[in-house]
């Protein structure tokens, strides 16, 4: 078997997708599912439509052409906002964007009426995360605006929580939310179908008995993919936290002594963990080092314990004295560890349980869409 790959099981993709899905729609809430931490893999994408995603949301267009491209015909939002070089491939190959620029919004109109298409627009709305999003005070005339523009649709607007600054979506905040969505809902008079409040942080509010409002959609990525919660990251119940495996392979297996600490003059060397002085262990030299994985995200086996790192290796120490030359040591990653993983280039993927009859295919954008009309 090829080392170093990520071992990934779709039936548990599929699982925590049909679990979520299940639990959200009795509150009225539809999910999207998020590619982008696995870089849009088609066939991690279809194992979540399988379990019922009604849409996929990336932000990179790379990794939308990249579903395109396998034969995926579900619609995808863009869920960054779009690059104003990149409106023409935004609405060939996504049927909404995520957008709080009028620049960008006119252009995507233009791009959409030359295709003699129309693209859908959901407005970001700053509800205290301080990543892209439009003021609330301004949202209404924003709105209008956008209704003015030839080739968009406003289709709904979103938020988002706890990514880049603080913000817990509490009930509070999500009251206010859907109090902003209501007023604009009364004020632009357009369908305003999508009201997406939010991400897998949105969790604890969205299975707990708070009123949700308006609120109608959850973008999720990280609680379909490993199972957790990102703000407490704890273990949503029901849902599996392993369908991802990264197996990296021993490049070397011997008993070393620990120099003695007054032989390190280099400071980073005297941060590495090697442990009490003069203790013999076994330490392992495994094959996968920064480069391709945040290691601070991998959670070890039992009866191994992490010593350092550097841009290709992974030294750790065990009391596993059988491990040998061309062993594999199987770790668990976090979200930051699995996104660096899945783009890593050296890091091949396995795909297990494939059950779904899709068979991923190749096809260009424009095929696509003329297949589509
Ligand atoms: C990444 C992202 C998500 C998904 O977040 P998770 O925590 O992985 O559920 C949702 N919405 C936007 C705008 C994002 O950038």
């Amino acid at each position: 078997m090829i080392t170093p790959r990520i071992e990934v099981d779709l039936g548990k993709i599929r699982h925590n997708t049909r679990f979520l899905v299940d639990h959200l729609k009795s509150q009225g809430i539809s999910v999207t599912a998020v590619t982008k931490a696995v870089c849009g893999h088609p066939e991690i994408a279809q194992a979540m439509l399988d379990g019922g995603a009604i849409e996929l949301g990336e932000s990179r267009m790379r990794n939308v052409e990249r579903l395109r491209k396998a034969g995926i015909t579900a619609p995808i939002a863009l869920i960054r906002t779009p690059m104003l070089s990149q409106v023409d491939q935004v609405v060939q190959c996504c049927d909404t964007s995520y957008n709080t620029e009028i620049a960008v919004i006119t252009r995507l109109g233009d791009a959409a009426l030359r295709k003699k298409s129309v693209h859908g627009i959901i407005l970001m709305v700053e509800m205290g995360d301080m990543r892209d999003g439009i003021m609330p005070e301004n949202i209404e005339a924003v709105a209008a605006q956008v209704n003015a523009i030839p080739g968009v649709a406003l289709k709904g607007i979103g938020a988002n929580y706890a990514c880049l600054g603080g913000a817990v979506p509490d009930a509070a905040k999500m009251a206010a939310f859907s109090t902003i969505a209501r007023e604009i809902k009364g004020a632009s008079g357009s369908s305003m179908e999508t009201v997406s409040g939010g991400n897998s942080a949105n969790l604890p509010w969205a299975l707990g008995h708070h009123p949700k409002g308006c609120i109608n959609n959850l973008r999720l990525g990280e609680a379909i993919l490993l199972g957790v919660e990102p703000v407490s990251g704890s273990h949503i119940d029901g849902l599996c936290t392993d369908a991802f495996t990264l197996i990296a392979e021993v490049i070397e297996a011997k008993v070393k002594t620990a120099p003695s600490s007054a032989s390190f003059t280099d400071p980073a060397l005297a941060a590495l963990q090697l442990g009490p002085e003069n203790v013999r262990s076994v330490r392992l030299i495994i094959a996968v080092g920064k480069q391709d994985i945040d290691i601070s995200g991998l959670t070890l086996p039992k009866g191994v314990t992490f010593l350092g790192a550097t841009s290709d290796h992974m030294v750790v120490g065990t009391v596993r004295s059988h491990t040998r030359v061309g062993g594999e040591l199987r770790l668990q990653m976090n979200y930051s560890a699995l996104m660096r993983a899945m783009a890593a280039p050296d890091i091949t993927n396995v795909i297990k349980g494939n059950t779904s009859p899709w068979k991923p295919e190749s096809r260009s954008c424009d095929d696509l869409r003329s297949a589509l009309v």
